[in-house]
C-alpha cells in the first residue's frame, strides 16, 4: 500500500501544480477584463462630463439672460437719473444702479467661473477620448501575448493531465473511487493528509495512537476520523 500512497502524493502534487497553471490562466484573462473595465468606467464618467457641460451651458445661457435684463434695467435707471428733479430720487436711483451692478458683476463672475469649468471638462473629454483610441490598441497588443500565455499554460496542464491519468490508473478501483470523492471535498486543499506526532497535518485533530501506528505500517489506506482525509505514514515522503 505504501507504493499506492506514493502515487496518491504524487497525484496530489501535480494536482497543486496544475492549479498554478490555472492560476496564471486566470490571471493572464483578468489582464484584459482589468482594461475593458478600466475603459467602460472612463467612458461613463466621459458621458456624465458630456450631460454637465450641457447642462452648465443652459445654466450660463440663463444667466447671460439675467445680465441682459440687468443692462436694460441699468440702462433705463440712467436715463432717469437724466430726468429727476430731486436729490431723494437721485439718492434712490443710485443706489438701485449701485445694486444692478453688484448683481451685474456677482453673475459675471459665476459665467467666468463656469466657462472655466466648461474648458477642463471639455480637456478632459479629448484626454479620454486619447486614451480609448490608445486602449484599442493595446487590448489587441495584450490579447496577443494573453493568447501565447494561456496556450504555454494549457499546454503545461496538458502534460501533466497525462500524468495524472498515467499514476490514477495505478491505482485499484477502490481507492481511486475514494480519492475521488475526497478531491470533491478537497481538491486543491490536500486531500492527503500525513500523521505526524498523533497528529493530522490538515485539521490538527488528535489521530490515536493505536491508529498512527496503523498508518505508519502503510499496509492499509485509512482516513482521518475527523476530515476523513487520507492519512499517509511520514515515510511515504521518502
Ligand atoms: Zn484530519
Amino acid at each position: 500500500m505504501i507504493e499506492t500512497i506514493r502515487n496518491l502524493l504524487e497525484i496530489q502534487s501535480i494536482d497543486l501544480h496544475i492549479k498554478k497553471h490555472l492560476d496564471a490562466i486566470e490571471q493572464q484573462t483578468t489582464r484584459i477584463t482589468r482594461i475593458r473595465s478600466d475603459a467602460d468606467n472612463r467612458k461613463k464618467q466621459q458621458n456624465s462630463d458630456m450631460a454637465a457641460i450641457e447642462s452648465k451651458k443652459a445654466s450660463n445661457l440663463a444667466l447671460e439672460k439675467e445680465l441682459a435684463t440687468i443692462d436694460a434695467k441699468i440702462s433705463r435707471a440712467k436715463h432717469n437719473l437724466d430726468l429727476i428733479k430731486s436729490q431723494a430720487q437721485a439718492n434712490a436711483l443710485n443706489n438701485e444702479l449701485k445694486n444692478l451692478g453688484k448683481k451685474k458683476e456677482e453673475i459675471e463672475g459665476i459665467i467666468l467661473v463656469t466657462i472655466e469649468a466648461i474648458d477642463g471638462l471639455q480637456k478632459k473629454i479629448a484626454e479620454t477620448n486619447q486614451f480609448l483610441d490608445g486602449v484599442q490598441q493595446s487590448i489587441t497588443e495584450i490579447e496577443e501575448e494573453v493568447k501565447l500565455a494561456v496556450a504555454h499554460e494549457e499546454k503545461e496542464i496538458s502534460i501533466l493531465s497525462s500524468r495524472l491519468t498515467n499514476l490514477e490508473n495505478l491505482l485499484d478501483p477502490k481507492t481511486k473511487s475514494l480519492f475521488r470523492d475526497l478531491n470533491i471535498r478537497f481538491k486543491y486543499k490536500y486531500p492527503l493528509s500525513i500523521v505526524g506526532r498523533n497528529v493530522c497535518s490538515q485539521c490538527h485533530f488528535n489521530v490515536e495512537r493505536n491508529l498512527q501506528s496503523i498508518v505508519e505500517k502503510g499496509a492499509t489506506i485509512e482516513q482521518c476520523p475527523n476530515c476523513s482525509r487520507i492519512l499517509c505514514p511520514s515515510a511515504a515522503l521518502k
